[in-house]
C-alpha cells in the first residue's frame, strides 16, 4: 500500500506500524473502510493531540491492527484499533502521565472530542480513540492491556 499524507504532520505509514506484522512478514493493510476512519477520525484527532501538547512531535507505537494482526496480539475485535480510530503514542519531551495530563484537561473544557483516554503506564504510552459515535471516558491502566482500568483517575 503506498504511503500518503492524511494531515499536516502525519503519513498513512506511521498509522501501520506492526511489530507483529514485521516479526511475521505478514502487511498490515487496512480495509477501505479502515483507511476512511483513519483518513476522517484519527489523524485530524492526532493533529489536535499534537496542538494540546504543545505542538510537540507525536511518536505513534501502534495504530492500526487489521483483523489478523489484532487476533495475533490477543486483541478483541470491537477494540478500537481494529477499526482504525486508536492510537498509542508518545510525545517528545513529555511523560506519559503529562501528556494524559493535558489531554485529560482538554477533554474536560470540550477542546477535543476523544471517547477513550487511557494512560498505559506499564508501557509509557497513551491510548486515545476517536470514535464519534461513543461516549468520552478517561482512566488509568497500570497493569497493561486487559487489566483493571481506573476510569476516575482524571476526575
Ligand atoms: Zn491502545
Amino acid at each position: 500500500m503506498a504511503n500518503e499524507k492524511l494531515t499536516e504532520h502525519f503519513w498513512l505509514n506511521e498509522l501501520l506500524v506492526s511489530s507483529t506484522a514485521d516479526r511475521l512478514g505478514i502487511k498490515n493493510t487496512p480495509t477501505d473502510a479502515h483507511l476512511a476512519n483513519m483518513k476522517k477520525h484519527l489523524a485530524p484527532g492526532l493533529e489536535k493531540v499534537r496542538e494540546i501538547c504543545g505542538n510537540r512531535p507525536v511518536t505513534v507505537t501502534s495504530a492500526y491492527r487489521n483483523p489478523k494482526i489484532n487476533k495475533l496480539v490477543g486483541g478483541t475485535p470491537t477494540s478500537a484499533h481494529p477499526q482504525g480510530l486508536a492510537a498509542d503514542i508518545r510525545i517528545s519531551g513529555l511523560s506519559a502521565f503529562k501528556t494524559a495530563r493535558l489531554i485529560a484537561d482538554a477533554m474536560a473544557d470540550r477542546r477535543i472530542r476523544i471517547d477513550q483516554l487511557i494512560l498505559e503506564g506499564g508501557r509509557n504510552v497513551v491510548h486515545v480513540s476517536f470514535d464519534p459515535k461513543a461516549r468520552m471516558m478517561r482512566g488509568s491502566q497500570p497493569g497493561g492491556p486487559g487489566t483493571f482500568i481506573d476510569w476516575d483517575f482524571f476526575d
